[in-house]
């Protein structure tokens, strides 16, 4: 079992950057325990799982120990939180240790969440607290184990202290670990200082860590900008068909290398709707399910905004080549969307493409109104593409509208087993990441295990798991998620 050897952590980011980048230190961490482990990510990552349970592991988990020569940072980035602009947020409680090289070569980001105040803590403490901490785990472990793109995590550390929010709670430090942390605000934060260079260095830094082929592009910058697009796109429909809901999609929480980041306030939706919205703070229904494209849109609006000086150098010439690549972004958006819904309903790939948006418009006005939950209701269509459609139409409370849409689908050929590999069993359902969280926060780990184990291999339907495949019972009541805790 051996530690990582010197020099593994390297300081790309802050090399090329340094004007992003604050050198800084984690806080102590007084009784460091961990919590969970992704060993298959560590072993991905070429850490050692034996080593990283041991106390000198366990202290690089919580950034008290970094090997040598690694040298921790706080990164500055801006960012338009529910529309407004603040030019100066940054790693208020976070630091990234450092970039590993995987076993495919890949450069990753080892970053920390919880590890104490920053100079871009402003009025925050620095930490985080166990539950939300395992929210985090639980959700990125269940999007990864979904094939959607995300920042993955590798452990949760609780630190022994205690953080006071409105009650006190058990401390903890998330292991995070991205192709990049680069975020539409990290731009925005190296427009804002006027410094082209560094945007340049900046975009020259996105180009090389996350979209090569925009190197060899006639505008390379333009083509950083579509590569961006088109992964924002993809990443956005694969949210919605999933029924996955962000909850704070501010300019600093979307990232350029196209992961899913910032587990905050994200619920799955159960019943469908389009209005569908969890966090507390979210008065105004911007980050609402069915917003989520359009928001996405917004924001790469702003990351075109602080890439224009980059993009020509008439700034008129500049505004025109953004405004076009951005009109791309509702093209991809509807066309991986409509493809994913034509996998989701298990018709076949070369079916007339004109088919499929009716039919999908046509069955959610069918589930809004019936009230139907979004997941089960994908996998136990599956049911009917067998030939047994009761199971199906019990979903609603009214199946007399349903069998006309039913009897149009199967006459397209839809095939099961292909549904039942894109469409879940097991999502992190709200009312179980509740149970696990509130367990382990009074130290039984063993709720969350269980969720784990289901979440982890979403579309293998397993017996014994019937509770994971279920909707919350209707006491559970109004579900509400908290920013920043
Ligand atoms: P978020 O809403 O999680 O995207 O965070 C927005 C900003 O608030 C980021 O700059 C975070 O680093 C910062 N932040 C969130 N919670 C804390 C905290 N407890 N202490 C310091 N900064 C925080
Ligand atoms: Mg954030
Ligand atoms: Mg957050």
């Amino acid at each position: 079992i051996a530690p990582p050897p010197t020099g593994a952590l390297d300081g790309r980011f802050a090399r090329e950057l340094a004007e992003m980048a604050v050198p800084w230190q984690a806080e102590e961490a007084p009784d460091p325990r961990l919590l969970v482990l992704d060993e298959p990510l560590a072993v991905e990552l070429g850490l050692d799982p034996g080593w990283l349970r041991s106390p000198d592991g366990v202290r690089l988990l919580v950034g008290t120990a970094v090997p040598g020569g690694a040298n921790p940072v706080a990164q500055a980035y801006a960012g338009h939180q529910f529309g407004g602009y603040s030019p100066r947020l940054g790693d208020g409680r976070a630091l990234l240790l450092g970039e590993l090289v995987d076993a495919d070569g890949r450069l990753r980001d080892l970053h920390l969440k919880g590890s104490g105040r920053t100079p871009f803590a402003r009025g925050g403490d620095g930490l985080a607290a166990v539950g939300p901490m395992l929210r985090e785990y639980v959700v990125s472990r269940a999007m990864h184990a979904l094939g959607i793109p995300t920042t993955r995590s590798l452990a949760v550390v609780a630190t022994g202290r205690t953080v006071h929010r409105e009650t006190p709670l058990p401390g903890a430090v998330l292991a995070r670990v991205a192709d990049s942390h680069l975020r539409v605000g990290s731009f925005q934060y190296a427009r804002a200082t006027g410094d082209v260079d560094l945007l340049r260095r900046l975009a020259d830094h996105a180009i090389a860590r996350h979209h090569p082929g925009a190197a060899g592009a006639e505008r390379p910058y333009l083509a950083l900008f579509e590569a961006v697009v088109a992964a924002q796109a993809s990443l956005v429909a694969r949210w919605m068909l999933v029924g996955f809901v962000h909850g704070v999609m501010n300019t600093d929480n979307m990232t350029i290398s196209g992961e899913t980041i910032d587990y905050g306030p994200c619920a799955f939706m159960e019943a469908f709707d389009p209005a569908t919205v969890y966090s507390s703070i979210d008065h105004g229904g911007r980050y609402a399910y069915g917003n989520q494209p359009t928001v996405a849109e917004w924001n790469l609006a702003r990351l075109a905004e602080a890439l224009l000086p980059l993009l020509h150098d008439d700034e008129e010439r500049a505004v025109a080549l953004a405004t076009e690549s951005l009109g791309s972004f509702r093209r991809r958006y509807d066309a991986d969307w409509t493809a994913g819904m034509r996998a989701k309903l298990g018709l076949p790939d070369g079916l007339d493409p004109a088919v499929v948006p009716p039919l999908v418009e046509e069955l959610l006005v069918l589930l809004r109104a019936g009230q139907v939950d979004f997941t089960s209701f994908f996998r136990t269509l599956a049911v009917a593409a067998r030939g047994e459609a009761g199971p199906v139409r019990r979903l609603f409370p009214d199946p007399a509208p349903v069998d006309d849409w039913l009897t149009r689908w199967r006459a397209l050929g839809p095939d099961a087993d292909a549904m039942d590999r894109v469409n879940p069993v097991y999502i992190p359902r709200n009312h179980l990441v509740e149970e696990a969280l509130a367990a382990a926060t009074d130290g039984d780990l063993a709720p969350l295990e269980r969720l784990l184990d289901a979440v982890a291999a979403p579309y293998d339907e397993r017996a014994g798991l019937d509770r994971y495949a279920a909707p919350a019972p209707p006491d559970f009541g109004t579900y509400r998620t908290f920013c920043g805790t």
